[in-house]
């Protein structure tokens, strides 16, 4: 399946494993529901935005929500990545990871508290992304409070419409994201008479899972204008924050090239900025990066027939990965190990949650396997662990990280004792 992803069946009987190591022997001793990523994707695909971007100015600040592992955020870190955060917390994961890199930080999130804004002050962030007037004068005051001068970008709403799902779509003005462009001009001028705020950048994010370059293109050349309004309005405005988004493919059986895709996205935004001097690109990328290095391995519980449907019971549940419950999402779900000569079993693929929406797949065929067998469900590294619940007080999955011929667990699975333990009774 490679380059698109890092799982490939090999051996002899075949199975599936991860670059060169088994997952049948992963599972085995690390147990089921468990995550597995691969390194060497994850600097596969960082490569092609460096590589597609190489001849702009730019700096890649990996979306931390898509996949919040120290591990993986050390990996970026290592590759000279920037970050960007939604929360105190995320911050905090990075600079567990390396203080240094709060230099590469971007800020971004709708609701910055005081104690995140200070937090990111007394780092020394690189942008703070900032989404209202409101946000501006909370951090305005706070530093003013801790002397420290705060470079900024508005994010902008540019009222652009992209194709995804609706829970995802960032860029209308009906969204509760960023100022509208609009006003964008005025909102900077009173910004700058202010003395602990540097407007450094615009910055944009029109959602995620965008599968055309087009509306990157369209929202980057909106910006583009507004930053020729600014520097002729005396601001040295430095940053194109193009946002993240760049989707990709979940369907095994439709054409996806990550490298065409990335080139795509790059021209539409390098064409952007074409009448633009000294512009420096940030980008936001956290599925394209993360999604397909990653897959979920759990193991077939029971099959059962209600009438004429089947069900196939896994030890996964929508609390460790949510997606098809929460957008409709498509995973493609595969055995690990398939069985010679197995036919096709048309089946709801589901966990063991109290809820009916508790699926990973409806009405799916999938080679017959019976209890016991490994599945794998693919493209689940972007929004899987990070978005994962204890609900049902379920703990949560354990994380393998797998580079060359090594795994190495990077999370160890939740027992009901962390779970407990928090609570008083
Ligand atoms: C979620 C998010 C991203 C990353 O989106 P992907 O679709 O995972 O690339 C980037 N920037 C901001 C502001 C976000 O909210």
């Amino acid at each position: 399946m490679l380059p698109v992803r890092p799982f490939v069946y090999s051996g002899k009987p075949t199975s599936l494993a991860c670059g060169e190591v088994s997952l049948e022997a992963l599972a085995k001793k690390y147990n089921t529901p468990l995550y597995v990523y691969s390194a060497d994707h994850i600097r596969y695909r960082l490569g092609l935005f460096t590589q597609a971007f190489a001849t702009q100015k730019h700096l890649v600040c990996y979306a931390v929500k898509a996949n919040s592992a120290l591990a993986i955020l050390k990996l970026f870190d290592r590759l000279g990545a920037g970050f960007d955060i939604v929360s105190g917390g995320e911050l905090e994961r990075v600079l567990a990871v390396n203080k240094a890199a709060a230099a590469r930080v971007v800020f971004s999130g709708v609701g910055k508290t005081s104690p995140e804004i200070d937090l990111a002050l007394r780092s020394g962030i690189l942008l703070f992304n900032v989404e209202s007037e409101g946000e501006l004068d909370l951090l305005a005051e706070r530093a003013a409070k801790l002397k420290k001068s705060a470079r900024i970008a508005l994010r902008v709403n540019p009222d652009i419409f992209a194709e995804t799902h609706p829970y995802i779509s960032t860029g209308l003005r009906e969204h509760k994201f960023g100022i509208d462009i609009h006003r964008a001009r005025a909102v900077y001028r009173d910004v700058a008479k202010n003395r602990w705020i540097e407007p450094a950048g615009v910055s944009v994010h029109i959602g995620s899972q965008i599968r055309t370059a087009d509306p990157f293109g369209a929202a980057a050349s909106r910006v583009a204008a507004l930053i020729r309004q600014l520097r002729s309005d005396g601001l040295p405005i430095r940053f194109l924050d193009a946002g993240g988004g760049l989707g990709i493919e979940y369907h095994l059986d439709l054409p996806f090239h990550p490298e065409e895709k990335i080139q795509q996205y790059a021209a539409a935004l390098k064409q952007a900025v074409s009448e633009l001097e000294d512009i420096q690109f940030l980008l936001e990328p956290g599925r394209f990066l993360v999604a397909q290095a990653g897959a979920l391995i759990t193991r077939v519980l029971y099959l059962k027939k209600n009438g004429k449907k089947h069900f196939l019971i896994l030890d996964a549940a929508m609390n460790d990965l949510i997606r098809p419950a929460l957008y409709q999402a498509h995973h493609e779900i595969i055995p690990v190990t398939p069985r010679k000569g197995a036919r096709k079993l048309v089946a709801d693929i589901v966990g063991p949650v109290c809820e009916t929406g508790d699926f990973f797949a409806r009405d799916r065929a999938i080679p017959a396997v019976q209890p016991g067998d490994l599945i794998a469900i693919l493209d689940a590294g972007a929004y899987g662990q990070s978005l994962a619940s204890n609900y049902n007080s379920r703990p949560r999955p354990a994380e393998v990280l797998v580079e060359g011929k090594r795994a190495r667990l990077i999370r160890r699975r939740e027992s009901v004792d962390d779970l407990l333990g928090v609570e008083i009774s």
